[in-house]
């Protein structure tokens, strides 16, 4: 019998629409991991306010104390050798360096887990969650229920004072009113196909 070398982690990432229950996922995961007596730590994109800063939140209000950060490199540098999982929620709005660091930290034994949107609102894969699924050992694809049909939904569509977002609208559309719906392929609404090369 040979003993067991020091292992590599492992990748896993939770993608899905809007309201499709992804940060819902990434708190129950860490919450089993430290039942399962493992350090566990969370960060989450500081874009995000929608509540409490310092928590990843569930739309069902559940919640697990986070680190906002914006640059990746920070993940390494709050990081304590005991830590056996990290979790980090919103990853899509991270730049493409959050790719390197996790794979730095699998390759050092950890257990990553991912959460983000991997489509926009113009259904475009949404930074660095396309290449980070590619790499996952596991990918947990969630879907919302369509607000219109009732279907599965893995479309968020944007509107903007109450119709469907178009394509080249800005991020920020001052004096509008812009909400978010989970909506199935037939009910999402666009005024052009996403072409996906011109994402990367
Ligand atoms: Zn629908």
């Amino acid at each position: 019998m040979t003993i067991k070398k020091q292992s590599k982690g492992t990748l896993e990432v939770i993608c899905g629409s809007m309201f499709s229950g992804k940060s819902e996922e990434l708190i129950r995961q860490l919450k089993r991991s430290k039942i399962a007596q493992k350090e566990t730590i969370a960060f989450k994109h500081s874009l995000d306010n929608r509540a409490a800063i310092e928590y990843v939140v569930s739309h069902n209000d559940n919640r697990i104390p986070a680190f906002p950060i914006q640059d990746p490199q920070e993940i390494l540098q709050l990081l304590t050798p005991d830590i056996k999982v990290i979790g980090i929620d919103e990853a899509q709005f991270f730049s493409h360096e959050l790719i390197d660091v996790v794979l730095e930290l699998v390759e050092n034994g950890k257990h990553v887990i991912i959460a983000g949107l991997n489509l926009d609102f113009r259904a475009v894969p949404f930074g660095p969650m396309p290449t980070l699924m590619a790499l996952a050992d596991n990918v947990t694809k969630l879907s919302a229920v369509c607000i219109v049909c009732g279907d599965e939904a893995y479309f968020s569509q944007r509107l903007v004072n109450g119709k469907p977002a178009k394509y080249n609208d800005p991020l920020i559309k001052v004096g509008a009113q812009e909400s978010y719906q989970a909506r199935c392929r037939d009910c999402y609404s666009i005024d052009k196909k996403s072409v996906w090369q011109s994402s990367l």
